[in-house]
């Protein structure tokens, strides 16, 4: 169709790489009117989950003869994510407003989503003062209560899911929500995504169905890497080979662009491992110390954050290789990540939190 119609059609996602298998299971289920209303999408972090969601709006939104066709209008809006009918949300810094009208939240969404299209769909992990916040969710509920705008369907996809942060005051959003994922307008489909569905409520887990977004294999990364608007990006501020690129991305191709901070925060839940791990209690105070208590709040979360991840990629590693005992251990310090977690939102000092974790740390990990 015409390139006027919008201004962002000269832009568009990549392609998507990878996960066939799933691909055809859920065109199956479309093709045979099964695919369920509401759904989680679950995996390693930057395996591509919310992409893949991006991947089935198109599916299920277009009108050409073999959907998705990459060609009809609805492919095109999908793919310079401007289809009014294609509802994408995902963690935001918190409004100044605290509670801010529909149309701030729409306008929010609306600029970061064309900064993601721009980027042709590659952007960094959220950082960990970013959420899913309470006006966010009024407005979801708000659009499925309307009939689609120009498609016969809508699809809403929530990304980074359990970073929906429950709010004082907000029952009613929240209870909407959870009517709307148990009971979806017929012309609706909803898909969540997580890298952390153990972290999404139970009310929230028990109304959808769960698909499990498996790793990218290498094969298919490499392909990923050597597109040339993957390869410029790349190319723009890092170094390294093709094959050192499909290494790094260790089958999460999303990893590659996950940013400067989230680098800094894998390092230092790194620092904190070896701290606890190591046996030298020098590393103990240095790792507690480097937590600054000039450092944002914000970073330290991302921290914690990544900590997280990293123990229970370990947890996963031993239950692969029938490790029950490290298994154990590496799941019961995830749990005392996630009581720092609560203590970082109060007003303990980023030191002391890492001091008192660290300690834990090493009852559990040696
Ligand atoms: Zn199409």
């Amino acid at each position: 169709m015409e390139r006027s119609v919008s201004p962002y059609l000269d832009v568009a996602l990549i392609d998507l790489y990878g996960h066939q298998t799933l691909r055809q299971r859920l065109a199956e289920s479309v093709n045979a009117g099964t695919l369920p209303s509401s759904l989680l999408f679950h995996g390693p972090r930057g395996v591509g989950k919310q992409r893949l969601a991006l991947w089935l709006a198109q599916r299920l939104l277009c009108a050409g003869q073999s959907p998705p066709c990459g060609e009809c209008t609805s492919c095109r809006y999908v793919r310079a994510l401007t289809h009014p009918d294609l509802h994408w949300v995902f963690p935001r810094p918190r409004f100044r407003d605290s509670d801010p009208d529909l149309e701030q939240v729409r306008d929010d969404y609306a600029e970061a989503t064309a900064d993601r299209a721009s980027a042709g769909g590659l952007y960094s992990a959220p950082s960990g003062s970013e959420g899913i916040f309470v006006a966010t969710v009024r407005s979801l509920i708000q659009r499925a209560s309307m009939s689609p705008a120009i498609g016969s369907r809508k699809i809403f996809i929530v990304g980074d899911a359990e970073r929906m942060v429950p709010q004082e005051g907000a029952d009613m959003a929240a209870n909407a929500f959870l009517k709307l994922l148990e009971e979806p307008p017929a012309d609706t489909t909803i898909v969540l995504t997580s890298s952390e569905p153990g972290a999404l409520l139970p009310t929230i887990r028990s109304r959808v169905i769960a698909v499990r977004v498996p790793l990218v294999p290498d094969e298919e990364v490499k392909a990923f890497v050597a597109d040339p608007l993957v390869k410029a990006a790349l190319d723009k501020d890092r170094r390294g080979t093709a094959a050192e690129r499909v290494r790094a991305a260790a089958g999460a191709p999303g990893r590659l662009f996950s940013g400067e901070s989230n680098a800094r925060a894998t390092l230092a839940a790194r620092k904190i491992i070896d701290a606890a791990t190591g046996d030298k209690r020098w590393q103990r105070y240095a790792a507690a110390l480097s937590q600054g208590a000039a450092s944002a709040r914000g970073a330290f979360s991302d921290t914690l954050d990544a900590l997280v991840d990293l123990l229970g990629e370990r947890a996963r590693d031993a239950l692969h290789r029938h490790d029950d005992a490290a298994a154990a251990a590496a799941s019961k310090s995830v749990d005392a990540v996630l009581r720092a977690q609560t203590r970082a939102t109060g007003n303990v000092s980023p030191q002391l939190i890492t001091a008192k974790l660290v300690r834990e740390l090493a009852a559990t990990l040696r």
